[in-house]
């Protein structure tokens, strides 16, 4: 066995392409720094005017928010191509797949992608090693997919699923998502996390473009296989404050 795969295995998802990106519709959104396939898929709905967008494994060791988009695509995307909500969809399950293979926070070239975002007030600045911003802001292809992304699609609504303590932040205004989502998910809204952090998808797209975008933190460590059960009806309600607008 090849040392690529041994990492592979032990991350729980045994073939990863496999399991993630069954069905037909999925492409190569980029590559990683460390030259992974980034991958995507896009579901169209009939005369929608509305686009979110889903994202996962923006740290690559916070496995329990890619396990909630593995399991989501499987319901949602396996077979379609077609969005069954009314608006459309754009799934990312991956952004991270260096970190996500590694089973590590960063990238391969041991950035922080949730620092490197070109935000106003990305720093080069870091206390601690895990939250290394990069040499400039937007300076991982990681980064630059994602900043083309949110200038080609003009998205209503981001979740970026991650795992540390329970808690639904919003960036922007993202208020009304947040308060449809939390009953079933039994955590509280919060703005600001209780640190800084410059660089982030949630300041990038959120309070600087006015994107309504959700960072999810589910509780690091908990049980893979209960992820999807406990959160998807909490995020089918999320939908639901834009199918009313
Ligand atoms: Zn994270």
């Amino acid at each position: 066995m090849s040392e690529n795969n041994e990492i592979k295995e032990s991350k729980k998802f045994k073939n990863y392409e496999d399991a993630v990106f069954e069905g037909g519709g999925w492409f190569i959104l980029g590559h990683s720094a460390g030259q992974n396939k980034i991958m995507a898929k896009e579901l169209r709905a009939e005369n929608s005017r509305k686009k979110v967008l889903l994202l996962g494994g923006v740290h690559g060791n916070e496995t329990e928010g890619v396990q909630f988009m593995v399991d989501f695509c499987r319901e949602f995307a396996k077979d379609e191509e077609k969005s069954p909500f009314g608006f459309d969809l754009f799934l990312v399950p991956v952004l991270n797949p260096d970190g996500f293979f590694a089973h590590e926070r960063k990238n391969a070239s041991g950035v922080d992608l949730n620092r490197n975002m070109p935000t106003k007030d990305w720093s080069p600045e870091f206390q601690e090693d895990k939250y290394n911003p990069g040499s400039h802001a937007g300076s991982e292809p990681e980064s630059k997919i994602l900043v083309d992304l949110l200038n080609k699609h003009y998205f209503d609504f981001i979740i970026s699923f991650h795992s540390w303590k329970p808690m639904i932040n919003i960036n922007g205004p993202a208020e009304i998502f947040g308060e449809k989502m939390k009953e079933k998910l039994k955590m509280k809204v919060v703005k600001d996390i209780g640190y800084p952090t410059p660089g982030s998808l949630g300041t990038y797209a959120g309070w600087e473009r006015g994107i309504p975008t959700i960072t999810l933190e589910f509780e690091r460590g908990v049980e893979l296989e209960g992820i999807y059960a406990y959160a998807r009806d909490a995020i089918l309600d999320s939908f639901k404050a834009l199918q009313s607008e």
